[in-house]
């Protein structure tokens, strides 16, 4: 069982379910602005594949799916993701992230309770997190899984409490857990508002590619099927109870990715602007409570559970940049959707006058 599985991260780890496992993948996803049925056409037509319209916080509808499908796992992705947005509006995450979980996790609760078979004795559950938990660093260092919880914004906080309850469910319940804080990732299907689509929208359009602040805040990224692989890893062998971090040793500043995109489409579209698409970069106001920088020490899922990316920064964003060029009606769709069901205000307001960022 996959929750948010019409959505960016959700949707590559059921691709790398249907392609390497052979299992049954159930899909709940309430297909709020950010998911989308397009995301899943490719696997639409699996017979081992299911879509269940959900919403997380509906909790007899949980328990009639659990009962239904009878999951020997789940994997907790459904959230609200953008920091832009839970700046603007942070109710909805402290809705699906907090109260979403708890409901998840006392559905689990009561399904193991009630189920004295095999599939519930192995049950196991994943919630996938973030490494914004753990707040910022300053010039040195990386986040461990035995970092201090520091988050910042509603969207870190929400996510961090969530984190919380999984702990608590185990110990006080003994529910079987296990969590992952992963950093940021990049690829295919990603909402065209988070920051590399952003970037390469804005510079084959010929529109200014907003950066926030002085563009020197530091994230570490990966590539996202390299995050989906270590995700399958961390449900089926992690150990109950723990959490990894997976990261993909690739800490750039936000100015060297906008850079990295903007070099990468001048050799794709071969000079189609004229001057270099760097030239659009504009530096704009900084987001409140911007944490400066996030980097993952990811040893212990390469260790114990022996997880390594695949790509690279650079082979990773060439794929990426790549798939938007190919794939302009998935980001017209999506757009379109969007506009029907009203955008972001902040990111909009964010994205014409100020910075925009995942
Ligand atoms: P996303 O916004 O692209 O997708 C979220 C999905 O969850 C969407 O399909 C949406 O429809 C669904 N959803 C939202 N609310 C729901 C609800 N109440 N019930 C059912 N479905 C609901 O997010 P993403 O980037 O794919 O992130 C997935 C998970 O990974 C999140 O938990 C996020 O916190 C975590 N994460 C993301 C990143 C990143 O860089 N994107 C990094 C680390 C961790």
């Amino acid at each position: 069982m996959v929750t948010g599985g019409a959505g960016f991260i959700g949707s590559a780890v059921i691709r790398h379910l249907l392609h390497s496992h052979d299992c049954q993948v159930v899909n709940i996803d309430k297909l709020t602005y950010a998911g989308n049925l397009a995301t899943t056409a490719p696997f639409q037509t699996n017979p081992k594949y299911h879509f269940e319209w959900s919403d997380v916080c509906d909790r007899p509808a949980m328990a009639g799916l659990f009962k239904k499908y009878q999951p020997k796992a789940i994997m907790h992705l459904a959230a609200e993701s953008h920091v832009d947005r839970s700046i603007d509006d942070p109710r909805a995450f402290i809705q699906t992230n907090i109260v979403g979980t708890y409901n998840l996790l006392e559905t689990a609760r009561d399904f193991i309770a009630a189920s004295r078979d095999a599939t519930a004795s192995g049950f196991r559950f994943h919630h996938v997190s973030t490494d914004e938990v753990f707040g910022t660093l300053g010039d040195e260092g990386l986040f461990t899984e035995d970092s201090s919880y520091q988050p910042n914004s509603p969207y870190a906080a929400s996510k961090a409490a969530a984190d919380h309850l999984v702990r608590a469910w185990h110990e006080t319940f003994g529910l079987p857990v296990v969590l992952s804080n992963c950093c940021n990732n990049y690829g295919p299907c990603q909402h065209p508002e988070k920051f590399v689509p952003m970037i390469i929208s804005r510079a084959v359009s010929m529109q200014s590619i907003p950066v926030y602040g002085t563009g020197d805040n530091v994230r570490d990224w990966l590539y996202v099927d390299d995050h989906a692989a270590a995700l399958v890893k961390i449900m089926q062998h992690g150990v109950l109870g723990r959490s990894y971090n997976v990261g993909g040793h690739a800490q750039r500043t936000n100015l060297q990715v906008v850079k990295t995109v903007c070099g990468i489409l001048d050799r794709e579209c071969s000079g189609a602007m004229g001057k270099p698409y760097e030239s659009l970069i504009k530096l704009v106001a900084d987001r409140p409570g911007h944490d400066q920088r996030y980097a993952i020490n990811a040893s212990r899922v390469r260790n114990e559970l022996g997880w390594a990316p695949r790509e690279s920064f650079e082979s990773g964003m060439i794929k990426t940049v790549a798939w938007y060029l190919h794939n302009r009606q998935w980001v017209e769709e999506v757009q379109q959707k969007n506009s029907r069901k009203g955008q972001c205000a902040g990111v909009v307001k964010r994205i014409g006058g100020t910075g925009c960022e995942a």
